[in-house]
């Protein structure tokens, strides 16, 4: 694979950042590699992993000579890091993020950055409930979509520039007008999130099953909702504050649906429910057929 850009700055080095540095260095992708994160125990932690070739102690120093610029931090974050480093920035540099909503990261970066630069917002759809920069590894785009959502404009050398970066990283690459993937995203993810943290938390407040006994049965389904419901706070945080719109469409069609599950459980409407979970069933298949999770019994776990 050929280096698409001499240098890499990482601002915010955690689960996202640090698996795009190892991905990166895989398929030798860039020339040199920096980065800088908020806390000195984060950055320090970096050093000592060899995550990449410059650690720096601000976006500012990072930033520097870089032809390519990430924003991985949580998305409450972005606009004050674009002001930050919008001076230092090089003529020519693409900036792009990783941020799990595109809408609001547009409005809050796009105005802070100087005509100079290119600013193409992407996401990529993979990630794991850990955090910190320990916590990524090479392959953790292989076979995953990242969507770019380019700003009308957009200079084709630039995007194809950064379409090669992630499909040199292992990913297929979509495009996406940034209020169409916030609604993709609100159905695939971000509701799904709030009804496992509301499930995980129903079952919290259930006294009459015991602490011990939802953690001694939770291989019957609940442990699922509980690994992601033990996703980054800030992170999920951020996404609800700024997908508000289209979580808040895609709930009101879920409390609709799940009103009607209710009303056959209680009439006995024993067809409706078959016939429901036939449909689900068969988008699970879609699923697997797509290579988009394990048809292994228990999503692959040995026990
Ligand atoms: P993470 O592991 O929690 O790491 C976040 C990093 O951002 C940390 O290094 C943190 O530094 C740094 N940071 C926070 N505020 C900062 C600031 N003001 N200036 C500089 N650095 C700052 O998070 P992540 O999972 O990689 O997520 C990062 C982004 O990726 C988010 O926008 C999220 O929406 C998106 N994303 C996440 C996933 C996922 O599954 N996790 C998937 C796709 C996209 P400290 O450690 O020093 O606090």
């Amino acid at each position: 694979m050929r280096v698409l850009y001499q240098r890499v700055a990482f601002i915010g080095l955690g689960l996202i950042a640090s698996s795009m540095a190892h991905a990166m260095r895989r398929a030798g992708l860039v020339g040199q590699s920096a980065g800088t994160a908020r806390s000195e125990e984060t950055r320090a932690i970096a050093r000592e992993i060899n995550l990449v070739d410059e650690v720096c102690d601000t976006a500012a120093e990072a930033v520097r000579g870089a032809d390519l610029v990430v924003l991985c931090m949580p998305i409450g974050a972005m606009q004050a890091v674009a002001q930050e480093i919008a001076p230092h920035l090089s003529a020519g540099a693409t900036v792009t993020d990783v941020g799990s909503v595109k809408q609001a990261v547009i409005d809050a970066v796009a105005p802070q950055l100087p005509d100079t630069v290119h600013f193409i917002p992407g996401h990529p759809l993979a990630g794991t409930e850990h955090s910190g920069p320990r916590s990524g590894f090479a392959s953790l785009f292989d076979n995953r979509w990242c969507i770019l959502t380019p700003l009308e404009g957009c200079d084709s050398v630039a995007l194809r520039r950064l379409e090669s970066l992630w499909q040199g990283m292992g990913a297929n690459v979509d495009l996406m007008d940034a209020p169409h993937h916030d609604l993709v995203l609100a159905v695939t993810s971000h509701t799904p999130h709030l009804i496992a943290y509301t499930m995980v938390g129903v079952a919290d407040d259930l006294r009459r099953v015991t602490d011990s006994e939802v953690i001694k049965y939770s291989a019957a389904g609940f442990r699922d909702f509980t690994r992601i419901a033990a996703s980054d706070p800030t992170m999920w945080r951020d996404v609800f504050l700024t997908n508000k719109d289209a979580t808040l469409e895609i709930l009101g069609r879920f409390t609709e649906e799940l009103f009607a599950l209710q009303r056959a459980i209680r009439q006995g409407d024993g067809a409706l429910l078959h016939d429901y979970f036939t449909r689900t069933r068969a988008i699970r298949r879609g699923i697997i057929d797509a290579g988009q999770d394990t048809d292994a019994p228990d999503f692959g776990r040995s026990r």
